[in-house]
């Protein structure tokens, strides 16, 4: 894979810029120049091989050469509702998640849950969001959602998805009895705080489906990562889907 940088405008002509984070990257730290061949993506969902045309203060202006409809997804939707550990143990969920194939995280407020992500915290979030899908060729981007209420989380994942919460103890299915739905689906999981969700919460989580993921306590990023690679494991052995697949090539057509 070439190297890869995310446009943060939607590509739809024959150019394309980087700017902010991205260019500088490119420039100061990959060292890239006048010629060199890359491959862009914007999020939704396609790449784009492009040849750098011009480098300077504004920032790395490219010519699209190409877009290719790649999907590097999971067939399951997985959105992940964590009451968000602190510091580097965010960034390394984050980044996990990515590379999972995780859709979106929902940082979870509990009753014993530390600080709840700012707007600069979010952003943060978003740019290893961003990092994340560079590395691991994913051609669309996690979506790091506000903050929410584990009850309103609830309402909301109740609508289409399987839901599960995460919660150790022998009153907890282990998770490889539980019988899940076939990978073309939406599944919720939700990871509580290191204090664990309180009973109140428990006994409010109306429909979840409470599993266990071990003999052992996780730290809460373990466990969130546990369970995005339950998922993701299942559909990398799955027959007759195969991520790698260029699903459709078309030319950029300019000027129309
Ligand atoms: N003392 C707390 C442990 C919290 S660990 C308690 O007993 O509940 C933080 C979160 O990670 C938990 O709320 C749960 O969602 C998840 N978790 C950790 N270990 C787990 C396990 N073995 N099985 C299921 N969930 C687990």
């Amino acid at each position: 894979m070439s190297r890869r940088f995310f446009a943060d405008e939607p590509i739809i002509g024959d150019t394309a810029q980087l700017t902010g984070a991205e260019a500088e990257h490119a420039v100061k730290v990959l060292r890239a120049k006048v010629g060199d061949l890359v491959t862009l993506f914007d999020g939704g969902g396609a790449e784009f091989p492009a040849r750098i045309t011009a480098m300077g203060r504004s920032g790395v202006a490219l010519a699209v050469l190409a877009r290719r409809e790649v999907s590097r997804e999971l067939a399951t939707e997985v959105t992940l509702g964590v009451a968000l550990p602190k510091g580097d143990r965010q960034r390394w969920l984050v980044e996990k998640a990515v590379e999972l194939g995780v859709s979106s995280l929902v940082p979870l407020i509990t009753q014993r849950g530390v600080a709840q992500p700012n707007e600069a915290a979010l952003g943060r979030l978003r740019r290893y969001v961003i990092e994340a899908a560079k590395q691991s060729g994913r051609n669309r981007l996690l979506q790091i959602a506000a903050p929410q209420a584990f009850a309103g989380f609830g309402r909301q994942a109740s609508r289409a998805a399987f839901r599960i919460l995460a919660h150790p103890g022998l009153d907890s299915v282990p998770i490889a009895e539980l019988a899940l739905p076939g990978p073309a689906g939406a599944v919720s999981c939700a990871v509580g705080p290191e204090g664990g969700f309180t009973d109140e919460e428990l006994a409010a989580a109306d429909g979840w489906r409470r599993v266990s993921l071990g003999l052992r306590i996780l730290r809460v990023e373990t466990a969130a990562v546990a369970l995005a690679a339950w998922f993701s494991l299942r559909d990398a052995i799955r027959p007759g889907r195969e991520p790698q697949t260029v699903a459709g090539t078309q030319n950029v057509t300019s000027g129309e």
